[in-house]
Parts: C-alpha cells; structure tokens; sequence
C-alpha cells in the first residue's frame, strides 16, 4: 500500500464518519480518519435526539452515534486519535500536520471537524469553568439531582438541554436575552409547559460567583439594569458555537481555500472547496442546517466525490 492516503478524513463527527463509510466501502483502501478524541462528535453532549430518521423513542446522542465508527471500520476505515494542527498543499499532494510532531500524506482531504460551543462572556466564566459552569448538560447534569441550576441561551440547544435538566434538577432558570427564542415550535411549547422551568426573559448574565468549592450563584441583568441574584450551584451555557477552522490556517495566516467572513467554507453542492481535492462538510461549511442528518448527507456526497477524483488522479 502507497504511503500516500487515497484520503485523509479529518474529524469524526456525524459527517467524517460517514465519509469514512462511503469512501471504504466505495473501494478507496486507504483512508484514515485523524479525530482528535473518541469519534461521535458533537451530539455525543445531546441528552436527546428525536429527529434522526427511523430513530424512534428516547435515545441520547452518544447511543445514535456508538455503532458508528464499528461500521466503518468493518470496511477498512483507521482512525488515528491526534490533533491535526494544520493541512497543507504541495505539487499536488496533502500533508497533515499533527500535534503530535508526525505528518502524513494524502492524495485527497475531506474536513469536517464542527463546530465548538461558544463562551457568553461574562464575568466568572472562566474563573468557574468546569467548576459550576458547564456546556454539557448529559455530562454534568447528574450532579445537580434535585438541586436547582440556571440555564443560559434561547437556541434548540438551550431549550433542549433545559428540558432534560428539568427531568433531574428540582428546578431550571432558563435566562434569554430577548422574549422569543430561536427554537423550533414544538419544543418552546414543552419548555414553556414544564413546571419547574421559570424563565427568565430579557436578561443576560453578569457574574457568576461561588468559593474554592465551585459556583455558589450567578446574577443576571434584565433590560432595565435590575440585578437578580440567584443561588444556584450549577450554570449551563449554550449560546451557539463557533466553527473549528484551525487546521485550515496556514504558516502566513492565510486560509488553505475560500471562507466566508463567518470563517465558514466555501463548498459547491459536491462538497468542493475552492482548492482541489480538500472537500469540506458539516457544520463548518456554508450555509449548514446544523443537523446530524444534513452533516451525515454532506460526508456521503463528499466521499462519492473524492473515489472519482482519486481515481481519475491515479488511474486517468
Ligand atoms: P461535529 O459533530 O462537531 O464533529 C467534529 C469532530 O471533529 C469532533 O469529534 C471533533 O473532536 C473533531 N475535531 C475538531 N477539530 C479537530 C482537529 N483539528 N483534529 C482532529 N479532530 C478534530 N442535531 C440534530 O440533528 N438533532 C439534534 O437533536 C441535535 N441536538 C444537538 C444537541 C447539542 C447539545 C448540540 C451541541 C448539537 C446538536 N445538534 C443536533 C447538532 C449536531 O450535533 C451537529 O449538527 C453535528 O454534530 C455536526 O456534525 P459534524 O460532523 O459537522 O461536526
Ligand atoms: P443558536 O441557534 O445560535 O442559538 C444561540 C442562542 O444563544 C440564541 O438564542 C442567542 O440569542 C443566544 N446568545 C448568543 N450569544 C449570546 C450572548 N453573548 N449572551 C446571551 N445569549 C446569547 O445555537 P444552538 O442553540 O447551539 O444551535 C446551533 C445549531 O444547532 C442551530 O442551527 C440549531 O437549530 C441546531 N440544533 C438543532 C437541534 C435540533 O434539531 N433538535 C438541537 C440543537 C441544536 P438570540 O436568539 O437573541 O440571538
């Protein structure tokens, strides 16, 4: 076998591994995915998905995604658990730069390393990071059974997340900065049906306090600058997420192909970035629906491209 990848997948969410799928099992026998933690992604955080095709009932995250990647592997797929630092190009061919010091090469480059949860800003944040202040409600949640917990933002994840909070914690504070929220009818309606869900409307945080022990409570700000001071010792946020681009940054700052001022991909509807070869997919590309789906669909259309251009390249 070539010491050169037929392609180098980066990332092992929803849209890697099933570029991993379709490029193995398409006949490429020389792919690995570089995935710098267990491969899942980001819905591995999920309490909950309902709304993966032809998955019925209450099924977290993290059970959607755990067959995954033994699919992929039964086709031939390696997953090598490293950081990719930086992807670069030369006289045609890829190299991956990983944090580990080593390198590799590849014919072809499909990326789809997501999206980060973003931090709201606000005072101790940081400080109570991991101490009271989380972005994970499935890894975190249980540690406020019966305890009340504040949780902060006005997307699908906030909402979501609050509801299986709800199930757990004796009570939620849900605090948005506006009246309405950016979430789909059906699951507005069961927040705003939940008992032990108040919401907190029109405010933001302003500091998060606690002791050597972990947040103790949080004070929110509304529109007319009237403190509330709540004593929780648990604070969630989700507030969006920012797009993992790094590996795409090269020496001189520059991006390897287009992006968008939002620091997004630029992709044709084959997944194609503006440099050839490298394929982007999922929630880093323009214009993603965000969905488990929609990032599935994007490795699959991804890696039909990349058996013929690799083909075409090796073969004619
Ligand atoms: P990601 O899932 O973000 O995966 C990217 C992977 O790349 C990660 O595993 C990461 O570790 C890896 N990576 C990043 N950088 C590097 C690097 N430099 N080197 C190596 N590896 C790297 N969608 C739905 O359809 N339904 C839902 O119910 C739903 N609920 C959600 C709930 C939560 C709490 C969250 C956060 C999201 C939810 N979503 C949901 C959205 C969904 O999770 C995403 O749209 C989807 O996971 C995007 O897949 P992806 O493969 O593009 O990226
Ligand atoms: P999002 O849709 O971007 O929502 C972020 C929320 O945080 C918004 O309500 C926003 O307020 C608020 N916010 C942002 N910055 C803030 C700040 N500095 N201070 C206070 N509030 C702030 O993010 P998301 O909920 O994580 O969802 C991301 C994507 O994944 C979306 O496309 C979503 O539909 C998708 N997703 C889908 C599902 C599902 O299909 N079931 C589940 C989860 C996520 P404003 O509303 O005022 O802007």
């Amino acid at each position: 076998m070539s010491n050169i990848l037929d392609c180098a997948i980066i990332g092992g969410g929803p849209a890697g591994l099933t570029a991993g799928l379709y490029t193995t099992r398409g006949g490429l026998e020389n792919v690995t995915m570089f995935e710098k933690g267990m491969p899942g992604g980001q819905i591995m955080n999920s309490s909950e998905i309902e709304n993966y095709p032809g998955v019925t009932g209450e099924i977290t995250g993290m059970d959607l995604m755990m067959p995954w990647p033994e699919q992929c592997q039964k086709f031939g797929l390696i997953h090598e658990m490293v950081n990719v630092t930086r992807i670069t190009k030369d006289e045609g061919i890829f190299t991956i730069h990983k944090e580990d010091g080593t390198t590799s090469q590849a014919h072809s480059v499909i990326i789809g390393t997501g999206s980060s949860p973003r931090r709201v800003g606000f005072s101790g944040e940081d400080e109570f990071f991991g101490r009271g202040v989380g972005t994970c409600a499935t890894c975190d949640g249980f540690f406020y059974k019966n305890k009340e917990v504040v949780v902060i933002g006005g997307g699908d994840t906030a909402l979501e997340e609050a509801l299986y909070l709800a199930k757990i914690c004796s009570k939620v504070y849900l605090v948005h900065r506006r009246d309405e929220f950016r979430s789909s009818p059906n699951t507005i309606k069961r927040v705003k049906n939940t008992d032990n869900i108040e919401l907190i409307l029109n405010s933001v945080p302003d500091e998060v306090y606690g002791d050597k022990m972990g947040v103790t409570g949080i004070k929110v700000k509304n529109k007319d600058g009237q403190i509330r001071d709540i004593k929780v010792p648990g604070v969630f946020t989700f507030v969006g997420n920012d797009v993992n681009n790094q590996a795409l940054i090269q020496e001189d700052g520059s991006f390897l192909c287009d992006m968008n001022k939002q620091g997004q991909v630029i992709v044709d509807i084959s997944m194609a970035t503006s440099l050839e070869g490298l394929y982007a997919t999922g929630d880093m590309r323009i214009a993603a629906p965000k969905q488990v789906v929609s990032a599935a669909g994007d490795g699959a259309v991804a890696a039909l491209q990349v058996i013929s251009f690799v083909d075409e390249k090796l073969n004619g």
